[in-house]
Order: structure tokens, then sequence, then C-alpha cells
């Protein structure tokens, strides 16, 4: 099923005011089971596999497994699969491309330009992302308006240009991170202890840091790039 940009926009300014769960819900509806939840478990991730979960419990998540995820982050994948009965799928990157790539410029290539590390976003994320999602009419997304300057701009529901112009439903696009954090406690949903140790956006381990008191949520990330480079080219967003 597909819909067109006007239908699409209609649909973000219907929901716009909704609340998360009638988002989902719409989103299941219409599009299951070719809709599927990227999830890197970060918490926003976590609350809306806690929302799918008591919306259909045959909903569908996938994640990328870049090779360079921290322990804590598997940990958390098993967690959740038990807790919620989650066929996870998750995807690898190529072999050969991360072969080429690590004789080429090293295993530590990402702190050396801004180029290659994006090469290796794009080979560790970005190529097994466009596996996930073909065969999709749709997919979820936990991004929030209020995590970074490239985000502002976001819909609940949009035409993803760059990935096939399927449907990207986004529906805790318009929440604070209190509210995250607030649906996390009442309803024991599992999250990612490291957290709890200073980090506030959770990614690769060499390419993320906890942050201090007063920083940006995403300053952990990519921290010796600039603000506007810090998107991993997972989400694609054209400037308003
Ligand atoms: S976040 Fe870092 S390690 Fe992970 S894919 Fe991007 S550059 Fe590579």
């Amino acid at each position: 099923m597909k819909l067109s940009k006007k239908e699409a926009d209609k649909l973000a300014e219907k929901f716009e005011n909704k609340e998360p769960q009638e988002v989902l819900k719409w989103a299941l509806d219409t599009f299951h089971p070719k809709i599927s939840l990227a999830s890197s478990f970060g918490a926003e991730d976590n609350v809306l596999v806690d929302m799918l979960s008591k919306i259909n419990l045959k909903f569908r998540v996938f994640t990328l497994d870049t090779g360079r995820l921290n322990q804590e982050t598997y940990d958390l994948i098993d967690k959740i699969r038990k807790k919620y009965n989650a066929q996870i799928e998750v995807y690898y990157p190529n072999t050969e491309r991360v072969e080429k790539m690590v004789f080429q410029h090293g295993m530590n290539l990402f702190y050396d330009s801004v180029d290659y590390r994006r090469l290796c976003c794009r080979i560790r994320k970005v190529e097994p992302l466009m596996r996930a999602l073909s065969g999709l009419d749709a997919w979820i997304t936990g991004l929030r308006r209020a995590q970074s300057i490239t985000r502002t701009g976001i819909k609940k529901i949009e035409i993803d240009e760059a990935h096939g112009n399927i449907v990207k439903v986004n529906p805790i696009v318009d929440w604070s991170k209190e509210q995250v954090w607030d649906y996390i406690k009442k309803n024991d949903v599992p999250y990612n202890v490291l957290y709890d140790k200073g980090y506030a956006s959770i990614g690769c381990e060499p390419c993320t840091r906890p942050i201090k008191p007063g920083e940006d949520i995403r300053a952990g990330r990519w921290w010796w790039e600039s603000p506007e480079m810090k998107e991993c080219g997972l989400h694609v967003h054209k400037k308003k």
C-alpha cells in the first residue's frame, strides 16, 4: 500500500495532536505485516516496542548490528526479546565491504575524517537499512524533534523519498525527553543501563560517550564533529 505526498501531509495534520498509540494503531491497521519498527534500542524505541506489543503481539521490529555496539546494548536486545516475546530481525553489514574498508582505512577510521566516518556509517548502517526496508510499505521510528537541530521539521507521517517513497511513521516526534522517561518508569519498560552512566543517546561504542550536565543530548554522538554533521544517513530530512 502506497500513500501520496498529499495524503501523507493530510494524515500528518490529522495526527499532529493525537496520542502515539492512535498513530500506531492506524499504522498497524493500514500496513501490517509490511510495517516494522526500526530500533536501536534507545529509550524512545523501547517505548514504542511496549506500545506496539499492547496493540498487536505480532508487531515487527528490526535492528542494525554494526558490529561495534556496546555489550550493554546486546544485553538489552535479549531482554526485550524475552519480555515481549519479540521476533527481532537483526541485519548485519556486508562482510566483504567491512573487510575492504578496514583494510584500506583501519579499524577506527571514523576519527580521521567526516568522509571516513560517513563511509563507516554507510557500510555498517545505511546499506543494511536498505535491505531491512526492502519489501516494507512503511517503517516506524522513535525520532523526536527535540533531539537535534537536524530533526526539528519531522512530521508524524512522512513519505520517505530516500527509501523508495515508503511511509515513515514517527509517533512520538513531539514528545519531550521527560515524557519518554515517564512512560518507561510507569510501564516498567526495559532500558539500556548506559543511560544510568551518563549516556543520553546510544549508538556504536567508539562513537558515543556520556554527556556532561548541561550538554546537548546529541553531544555524546560523534563529539568531534560539528552539530549539523551529526546524522549517520539513516534519517534523511529536507531542510525546511
Ligand atoms: S557510528 Fe561509528 S562505528 Fe558506528 S557505523 Fe557510524 S562511524 Fe561506524
